[in-house]
């Protein structure tokens, strides 16, 4: 029976909990107290429609009474039914699926689905964006992988102990960068509104509109000379007078501090490749979100919430963006990542089938007559088709990347240019200006701090 708590809640036992009424609640009585159960019930004994918010309301009511026990005096802690889903179905599917090669069929096949299926629904009653389900699903993913490795496979006794070692070791190096991937990816905290704003005397005269820019585009300077002149960062000859603004004014990235300061260019004059978006006609150089102007390379995550330097994509897997400061680890986390699963899976099917030699030096599985023999040999079988399966869509994602780094472009100004037209199939960007070629890119993604921002785009 839940009873209302004051302000303070008293120590809690490890079986109670303060549920999402702001009651003292306890396990025990997970299965009654529900008036929403009851109303549908009714509603379904009576057959009367069941309302969605009814459902909404069971939907939540289960979730905050999903707890396990837990002592330290802050009572049972929540199992968040997104966490707990992965690891569940994870290791059930492969469990189902070394009964037989038709179950281990139906099992790969359908895992996925089940996991969209489940997401969906979930979605539907949940409005927070964040959700830790898809790095629960590869977490799960990789340590139940390696459990089934390290305790059925290594049990073989037919690998050796510098394959184990090396195997072991990338397996390592790959939760460590995976580690530094979770860092910091470039968020811009300049420009927020707790800073402290200088005051602009006469801001709407700064805001660019298209006489202003059409002085631009008739005038000789380039964009580069109008924008970064010296002390003043921006002069603009706009009906023969010559405005400029101080660099007080600024912020010391040469940010504008407010919104009516920061230039939004007529989506016509915008020819370059631009992670921000195009709206109303304009590209728009200020987020709202953050309260700071955008420079070029940079995304807002609604994710994560903030802006990101060079911001690539918000990866779910790992729920973390993927900006400026993150992206090297990124990468290498994708190369150990697929020699993991291709190394740990061939390691695993020519242990399970007869392997045979060719070449002198090619181990290859040769003989898998006796997959679904045993249990020991089946699961791991099973995991490595379900390793074979992730390690080929990391793959995929790995080549993508490589093609976008080659021509130093993020997955965001990608998008943007496809979404105005400005790509080839969507893996090519046209008037890419940060294009310095093949070496220069990668020499600048592998060795420089950040990738640089072309002075060719003005804002
Ligand atoms: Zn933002
Ligand atoms: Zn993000």
């Amino acid at each position: 029976m839940s009873v209302p708590i004051g302000n303070e809640p008293s120590h809690l036992c490890c079986c109670e909990y303060v549920n999402r009424k702001g009651e003292r609640s306890h396990l025990l009585a997970c299965l009654c107290d529900c008036e929403d159960i009851d109303l549908a019930f009714d509603n379904c004994i009576n057959c009367n429609k069941v309302q969605s918010n009814t459902m909404r309301n069971i939907s939540a009511t289960i979730a905050d009474r999903c707890r396990i026990p837990w002592c330290g005096g802050r009572g049972a802690i929540q199992v968040r039914l997104d966490v707990i889903f992965p690891i569940i179905m994870v290791p059930s599917c492969i469990l189902l699926g070394s009964i037989g090669p038709v179950m281990t069929i139906v099992a790969l096949v359908s895992m996925p689905f089940l996991m969209f299926l489940f997401y969906r629904i979930w979605r539907r009653h949940h409005t927070q964006v964040r959700t830790k389900f898809f790095s629960s699903w590869a977490n799960t993913s990789i340590i139940f992988s390696y459990f089934v490795f390290q305790t059925f496979v290594v049990a073989f006794r037919k690998i050796l102990l510098w394959e184990f070692l090396l195997f072991f070791t990338a397996l390592l190096a790959l939760f460590y960068v995976l580690y530094l991937t979770k860092k910091n990816p470039g968020f811009l905290k300049f420009g927020h509104a707790d800073q402290e704003t200088p005051t602009v005397e006469d801001p709407q005269s700064w805001r660019p509109n298209s006489k202003w820019i059409e002085s631009l585009k008739n005038s000789d300077k380039n964009w580069n000379d109008v924008y970064l002149n010296g002390d003043a960062k921006i002069q603009i000859d706009a009906n023969g007078e010559n405005h400029s603004i101080s660099s007080s004014q600024y912020n010391m990235t040469n940010n504008c501090v407010n919104e009516s300061m920061a230039p939004m260019i007529p989506m016509e004059l915008v020819t370059w490749v631009d992670s921000r978006p195009i709206e109303g006609h304009y590209l728009i150089t200020w987020c709202g979100f953050c309260n700071l102007q955008r420079p070029p390379r940079t995304g807002h995550c609604y994710v994560c919430n903030s802006c990101i330097g060079v911001r690539d994509h918000h990866c779910v897997w790992i729920d973390n963006c993927i900006g400026a400061n993150n992206h090297r680890p990124f990468l290498v986390s994708m190369i150990l990542f697929i020699f993991c699963g291709i190394y740990g899976s061939h390691l695993t099917l020519t242990t399970v089938c007869t392997p045979e030699i060719y070449y002198n030096w090619i181990l290859w599985p040769n003989d898998c007559r006796f997959l679904y023999s045993d249990f020991q040999t089946s699961i791991s079988f099973v995991t490595a088709c379900y390793v074979i399966a992730s390690t080929s869509i990391i793959l995929l994602a790995f080549v993508q990347q490589i093609l976008f780094i080659s021509q130093n472009v993020t997955s965001q100004e990608l998008h943007r240019a496809t979404m105005n037209g400005k790509s080839c199939i969507g893996l090519y960007a046209y008037n890419n200006v940060h294009n310095r070629g093949l070496r220069k890119n990668w020499m600048e993604f592998i060795f420089k701090p950040s990738r640089s921002i072309s002075p060719k785009i003005p804002v």
